[in-house]
């Protein structure tokens, strides 16, 4: 673009000109140009242009570039690329329309990357996607790492993850930019941590398995990490558990002397809330030389999630006194806190302050958390009667909540209301049936939950496969139920053998008439001992020293069976076990969990 040995670089008028301040001294300038002919050439053309469009009104700046004896790509390049840039998008496109429309004028690789990175930060898709058909017309071959790394960015931006691969694939040397670009296209499409929906999870999982994939290709190309790509990597690490990883991270932050920002604070918090490590979280949490709300809410989620309750309100109680003013996702965090540890009355008024003291509108999730509140409290008619006089239509996860809640407390009426809204509004999942099933079984009505049962076979519904993830030396292991593809599944299932036989000695008695019906999510029935998690239970057993303490991913809610071995092991062999399942953490130490066995 900018050629050094032009010699009208040092015409004064051009220093003039960069020295301009308002409109009035722009004219002058314009007009000396005009009067010496050097209007007349494209680089100080060029030049007016950049500077005008921040002075002038828009209609001025036009005219220039009207009046140039030869309007070229470059010059309209250069205005349309300055336009996008100060959110004049409008502008720029009916600027690129002339391009389209004068014969002599063609776009050019420079023409499009502007544009495309206006029309992500606008998520302006369909205009992205027309300008792209507008690429491959124009531009041939498309082997030009400028467009081709702003049809990465722009997809990644629109969370199209897929296409955005795509030319990620296609870029030869990526660089730091590149890498972010194709690294946080990922991250985004794993946004949520906690889901009602299997799939889901499974889906945020793969996503950020192919952060960490991504990560060490880009670690063997030699392009160092910015804390734009260590926030994402962390990000991914806390949605897996990858903890060692996570750990390597904040390691090379403090290493490269790289602030630790409360991006980076919060992505930490959460990695080692996340990991069951609550005791470095809260450490890191304190250390951060400057705490917003991101980190605030990041760990008082952390203590929620956690079951520690009290710790979690006593943090949010900080956090006004510190004149910090709590946003939905606070609330949200708080209202877990009472949820997890039964506190009924402070949840019911963290819920009314919301709307009252707080002026913040109830989401849906709220509602959520104050219905999961009441039906583990046994108050499921309340529950029922928050649910039906919501402003809001509910979804299936108030629903299930509910159903779940009546299941435990055996209200059956309440659990035939939530279960035919439930298949109403999700025909295809099968958890409603067998939570309904297990219900009928709990209170030994064994003919209506056949009668379930066999319906759910009727409609041809598939269970999502039991799936646990655990990392052993800083490699993610899977299993799934029943699993023998793992390299030392011969050691794993020697060592299950082991674990079964301690527990029965210890008195573990397989629950076998309500996890005949609780088999709940795993199919394999009479095979408890095969669950995804146990599996992985024994494989860090096996594979780590003793006094490590295990931390497992899982795609399902555990099991009564699951859940009560699990505690028993957790003393047998001394050693700390942290499972996550779908909703929640269970912090299993010296045979109790965290979840005081209500989850
Ligand atoms: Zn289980
Ligand atoms: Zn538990």
């Amino acid at each position: 673009m900018m050629r050094a040995v032009n010699p009208t670089l040092d015409y004064p008028i051009l220093q003039l000109l960069q020295k301009c301040k308002s409109f009035t001294m722009l004219k002058q300038v314009h007009a000396q140009m005009i009067t010496t002919g050097l209007i007349l050439h494209t680089y100080p053309i060029s030049r007016i242009l950049l500077v005008s469009s921040s002075l002038s009104p828009l209609s001025y700046t036009l005219a220039i570039l009207s009046r140039a004896p030869n309007p070229s790509i470059f010059l309209h390049n250069t205005l349309i690329s300055r336009l996008a840039q100060s959110n004049l998008v409008k502008a720029a496109l009916s600027l690129y329309d002339e391009i389209l429309a004068d014969p002599d004028l063609r776009p050019n690789n420079h023409t499009y990357p502007s544009l495309f990175k206006a029309f992500a930060a606008h998520q302006w898709f369909k205009h992205g996607q027309a300008l792209h058909a507008h690429v491959l017309k124009f531009i041939y071959p498309l082997h030009d790492n400028f467009v081709q790394a702003s049809l990465l960015n722009f997809y990644s931006r629109c969370g199209r993850v897929d296409i955005a691969r795509y030319f990620f694939d296609q870029i030869m040397e990526p660089d730091l930019a590149t890498w972010n670009s194709i690294l946080s296209a990922y991250a985004r499409s794993s946004g949520v941590s906690f889901s009602a929906d299997p799939h889901l999870l499974d889906e945020n999982t793969s996503s950020s398995l192919e952060v960490l994939n991504l990560f060490g290709r880009m670690q063997r190309s030699l392009v160092e990490p910015s804390e734009v790509t260590l926030v994402t990597l962390i990000t991914a690490c806390a949605e897996l558990g990858a903890l060692s990883l996570g750990i390597w991270a904040h390691v090379y932050i403090i290493k490269n002397t790289l602030s630790l920002n409360h991006y980076i604070g919060t992505a930490l918090i959460t990695l080692y809330t996340n990991s069951g490590c609550l005791g470095f979280a809260r450490q890191l949490f304190y250390q951060l030389p400057h705490t917003d709300i991101f980190c605030f809410n990041a760990m008082i989620r952390g203590l929620a999630v956690h079951g520690r309750g009290r710790e979690a309100l006593d943090l949010f109680e900080t956090m006004n006194q510190e004149g910090l003013a709590p946003d939905d996702v606070t609330m949200l965090a708080v209202m877990c806190a009472c949820s997890h540890v039964g506190l009924v009355d402070e949840g019911r008024r963290y819920f009314e302050l919301m709307t009252s003291f707080y002026g913040l509108e109830p989401k849906i999730e709220h509602y959520g958390c104050l219905v999961d509140l009441l039906g583990r409290a046994g108050l499921v008619k309340e529950a029922e009667e928050r649910i039906l006089t919501m402003p809001m239509k509910p979804n299936a996860v108030l629903w299930r909540s509910l159903l779940g809640a009546a299941r435990v407390h055996g209200n059956l009426e309440t659990g035939e209301v939530a279960l035919k809204n439930l298949v109403e509004l999700e025909p295809e999942t099968s958890g409603s049936y067998v939570l309904l099933s297990n219900m009928y079984s709990f209170v030994e009505k064994w003919d209506d939950a056949k009668r379930v049962r066999q319906l759910m076979k009727e409609q041809g519904l598939e269970k999502a496969p039991g799936s646990s993830l655990v990392e052993v030396d800083g490699a993610m292991h899977e299993f799934l139920a029943g699993d023998r593809s793992h390299p030392r599944a011969r050691d794993v299932y020697l060592k299950l053998e082991e674990m079964n036989a301690k527990l029965q000695e210890h008195g573990h008695r397989a629950r076998t008439r309500e996890v005949l019906f609780d088999i709940e999510e795993e199919e394999k029935e009479g095979a408890l001992s095969y669950h995804s998690e146990r599996l992985a239970i024994a494989f860090a057993l096996v594979a780590t020293d003793s006094c490590t303490p295990v931390r497992i991913i899982k795609n399902l809610r555990v099991c009564v069976d699951c859940h009560s071995s699990t505690k028993l092991l957790s003393l047998i062999y001394g050693r700390e076990i942290i499972v996550r399942d779908r909703t929640r953490f269970h912090h299993f130490h010296n045979g109790s969990c965290s979840c005081l066995d209500y989850w």
